[in-house]
């Protein structure tokens, strides 16, 4: 079967593998139709993925159809398309008992730590599998995507009409937005691209947004907020500087929720945290419970998924098409793989 695999950084390869053979209890063999591309696989792809080995076959970001199932308590027939939750946990660890298999300790995610999607057919535990007679195709590999956001905006726990500022405008950000929204909050969006924010107001219902090139984002807020600050600041950039200066920009009682990450510490001044008595959380991968709401989300139409895909190509052509959509002239917010 055709796959795409990452031999090293810089170097896709298409080539071909052997169908899985054998579908596990438990689990059921799909049909890759559709791969979305997200900043994992950039980082990866330019070498800047920690603790990824290659060869890899990259892809997290599925839309499946079922071909085989072998388990006899699930609902799931051949046909069935369905969103695919990528995080392979153990069911055992501190965090899996306590329902937290998101930040399983024997994490796996496909794509990333074992071979994922980039390849006509893989084997999936059932449960992993979120089906939707109503969504396309396109759409349900965006819901992983949509998982982060909506994971990070569940624990900032946003109350109706509450300040919420979020910091950067790229694919992760994007995901933060409709679900703060949706939890009531007053959005403000922060970035350095003018274009990204004129999106996240054309596209998004965003209705504040602050660009940090033109404006000092401090004055801004205050301006915005009658002098209060957001007392909720998602921070989705990844990038040190941005990630310790959200500390100054949040109001008094606040939460900050870092979705993004770096590779390396955060300082921050004691006093200034604990004046504000703020709570700082992490937010890593997405609830199974998650991809079903944003499955239903969608479904309503609550989320609109359509102005996401920006770029498209089919897997014969992903090799020769990818380096093209390195540089940020390419302006590519999310790219699609269909195989
Ligand atoms: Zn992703
Ligand atoms: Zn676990």
């Amino acid at each position: 079967m055709k796959t795409i695999v990452l031999e090293k950084p810089g170097e896709l390869r298409l080539t071909d593998s052997n169908e899985p053979a054998d579908i596990p209890e438990g689990w059921a063999k799909v049909r890759v139709r559709r791969v979305g591309i997200c900043g994992t696989d950039w980082h990866a792809y330019r070498g800047k993925q920690p603790f990824f080995s290659y060869p890899r076959v990259i892809g997290h970001e599925l839309g499946v159809v079922v071909e085989q199932v072998n388990d006899s308590k699930s609902s799931l027939k051949p046909g069935d398309q369905c969103a695919v939750e990528p995080y392979l946990n153990c069911g055992k660890c501190v965090a899996c008992r306590r329902g937290k298999g998101n930040c399983c300790v024997n994490m796996k995610v496909i794509g990333v730590h074992v071979d994922g999607g980039m390849r006509e057919h893989i084997v999936m535990p059932t449960n992993k599998l979120h089906p939707s007679k109503k969504l396309s195709l396109d759409q349900l590999a965006l819901v992983e995507t949509l998982g982060i956001g909506c994971h990070a905006v569940d624990r900032a726990k946003i109350e109706r009409d509450e300040w919420v500022l979020v910091v950067g405008a790229g694919p992760i950000g994007l995901s933060v937005i409709p679900f703060a929204i949706e939890a009531g909050g007053r959005v403000i969006v922060m970035d350095v691209s003018s274009t990204r924010l004129d999106f996240c107001r054309s596209a998004m219902g965003v209705q504040h947004t602050i660009d940090g090139t033109k404006v000092d984002p401090l004055t801004a807020l205050r301006e915005l907020t009658d002098d209060e600050l957001p007392t909720v600041v998602l921070d989705a950039t990844g990038n040190p500087k941005s990630m310790m200066n959200d500390f100054d920009l949040i109001g008094h009682g606040g939460r900050l929720v870092y979705v993004g990450l770096f590779q390396g510490e955060v300082t921050f001044n004691d006093p200034n945290f604990h004046r504000r008595e703020m709570t700082l959380l992490g937010s890593r991968n997405a609830l199974p419970g998650d991809f079903d709401r944003i499955v239903r989300l969608v479904e309503d139409g609550r989320i609109n998924t359509t102005p996401w895909i920006t770029h498209r190509v089919a897997a014969d052509q992903l090799v020769e098409t990818l380096p093209s959509w390195l540089s940020p002239e390419a302006g590519v917010l999310k790219a699609v793989v269909e195989f």
